[in-house]
């Protein structure tokens, strides 16, 4: 069994074949986490939950979702909605039974819009962030925190807190100083597709910095996730992601740790449960 613990079906991608895109990976065993970004689809995310026993849902607020942006990815490219946090809103669906995490949110200093300054982007990302700590604690919910380009103001604003809740940095890319960091506090690391790109040519260090963070962490704060529609293995790069392919991650992970496929998956779908209290 395997444990997808990122991936957003409920988006726009998905939309002329949702059901048999849920279905085929359910079929091979693969539970997952749908994960909001802003109000509808966290919402979204919850109603898929309610619909399928081995589907789980998180909400919250994406920080690109605090300012109108264009985001540009591989796969797609779309405008983002502006929203903040709305706390009753969440409240709300926080009561359904299969909402086990808040997030995504967290810090994101790639996309900054034109005509904001990085200052009052990282100001705004910073309350917000806050907010999700406060109703994750007080919900008593691990948190799937979201991380571009802002490690070291992420860091610094964890470590200043007095209480840390437990969560998840996923998609993790950085390098072992930052997960050393992060680990210490008692987070897990998240892992996607991009453990199985090869190194970039014209810049090759980013990927053995990943691959070091991938052979030494320990073996209990590793999860895996797809982060579909993003993010497609190097097997089906350019594809759109499915919850699925999960097992190219595990696989990878797998390779690099020198365990066999099965032990990597029963290590990682073992962690999603414990961090997500989950029964084992
Ligand atoms: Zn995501």
């Amino acid at each position: 069994m395997l444990f997808d613990t990122h991936c957003h079906i409920q988006f726009q991608a998905y939309k002329n074949d949702r059901e048999a895109v849920l279905k085929k990976s359910l079929e091979k065993g693969v539970l997952m986490n749908m994960v909001g970004t802003q109000k509808d689809t966290s919402r979204m995310a919850v109603e898929l939950a309610e619909q399928y026993e081995n589907i789980y849902a998180s909400i919250g607020t994406h920080p690109i979702h605090l300012h109108s942006t264009h985001v540009d990815e591989e796969e797609s490219s779309f405008l983002s909605r502006e929203e903040s946090f709305d706390w009753d809103y969440y409240a709300d669906l926080a009561k359904h039974e299969k909402v086990i995490a808040i997030g995504e949110c967290g810090l994101d200093l790639f996309h900054i819009p034109k005509d904001i300054s990085k200052e009052e982007v990282l100001e705004k990302q910073r309350s917000v962030f806050q907010d999700h700590i406060r109703f994750a604690l007080l919900h008593n919910l691990p948190m799937v925190i979201h991380c571009r380009d802002a490690h070291d103001e992420l860091i610094e604003m964890l470590s200043q807190l007095e209480v840390l809740p437990k969560g998840t940095i996923h998609c993790y890319t950085s390098n072992w100083d930052h997960a050393e960091k992060y680990l210490d506090m008692g987070f897990y690391l998240g892992f996607t597709g991009v453990i199985t790109f090869p190194p970039k040519k014209t810049d090759p260090l980013p990927q053995e910095w990943l691959l070091e963070v991938v052979n030494k962490i320990p073996l209990d704060r590793v999860v895996v996730e797809t982060d579909s529609p993003y993010l497609t293995p190097q097997i089906n790069r350019g594809k759109r992601n499915e919850p699925f392919l999960v097992e190219e991650v595990v696989r990878m992970f797998a390779k690099v740790r020198e365990l066999s496929y099965e032990e990597a998956e029963k290590i990682t779908t073992q962690n999603a449960k414990t961090l997500f209290q989950l029964p084992l």
